[in-house]
């Protein structure tokens, strides 16, 4: 699921959804609940293969220890989409880290456990802002990505193909844990009351899902999450009626929101 994001404006407010993952505003460093402390995070590399390039040199600076940086993104994601570390949990083996000019943002790959992060210099190296605007881009967009590596992906369904339900859901629940986490503001979110735009995937669908663990069940991200375990074949209607009950009915909560946001 190899793919571009395309970078938000960075926002100075930061809109704090889930205290239980939100940040600490006096040393801007992610936190996570305790609990997330014990799990074993997977070993970090870092490759810097354009040090020399103002991304290069950027992604240097702000991260100096990229196992700490890596471990501590990784729980602060882990706890936005799991109750507990008891939980069946998408397993990651290594997570190695490549920094290279390319005309991208960010994009998660890799094979079986093994997962790859590739983080475009060009595009670190453009960014505008204080250093705090740039790191906290860098982390948002990272966390999108980090999400990919621990997401449990649907079942009985044709796999990631940018446009369908699969895809939909993967990028949704990317924007979602980072604007839960702290990293994206709902308010640049325009409403549009075209019937399945929930499909539409990145923060179309991801702020409808941080509104559903808003408005409707703290825990509805983890247990939508969940769902991809118990729902076959997955489907949006299928993973909602999972978490909210066999009544409720995706179309009318888009409704219910978009109504919300007037
Ligand atoms: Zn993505």
């Amino acid at each position: 699921m190899k793919h571009r994001y395309l970078a938000t404006l960075v926002v100075a407010t930061i809109t704090l959804l889930a205290p239980a993952c939100s940040r600490d505003d006096d040393n801007l460093a992610p936190t996570y609940p305790a609990a997330w402390d014990a799990y074993a995070t997977p070993p970090v590399t870092s490759d810097n293969r354009d040090p020399t390039s103002e991304g290069g040199r950027r992604y240097a600076t702000l991260v100096p220890d990229p196992e700490a940086y890596f471990s501590t993104l990784s729980r602060l994601v882990l706890s936005t989409l799991y109750a507990s570390p008891s939980d069946t949990i998408n397993p990651v083996s290594a997570l190695n880290i490549i920094v290279r000019d390319y005309d991208g943002a960010a994009g998660k790959s890799g094979y079986g456990t093994v997962v790859q992060i590739d983080i475009s210099s060009r595009w670190l190296g453009k960014l505008t802002g204080t250093t705090d605007d740039i790191r906290r881009e860098l982390e948002g967009v990272l966390v999108h990505e980090l999400t990919h590596a621990y997401q449990l992906e649907p079942r009985g369904i044709p796999g990631y193909s940018q446009g369908n339900e699969f895809w939909a859901y993967i990028e949704g629940c990317a924007d979602a844990v980072r604007l839960l986490a702290g990293y994206l503001d709902a308010d640049d979110y325009l409403p549009d009351l075209e019937r399945k735009k929930y499909l539409a995937g990145y923060s179309i669908t991801g702020f409808f899902l941080a509104w559903l663990v808003q408005h409707k069940d703290p825990d509805f991200l983890r247990r939508f999450n969940q769902s991809t375990l118990h729902v076959t074949p997955w489907s949006f209607q299928g993973g909602v009626r999972h978490v909210l009950g066999p009544q409720s009915d995706i179309d009318q909560l888009w409704i219910e929101y978009q109504n919300s946001r007037k």
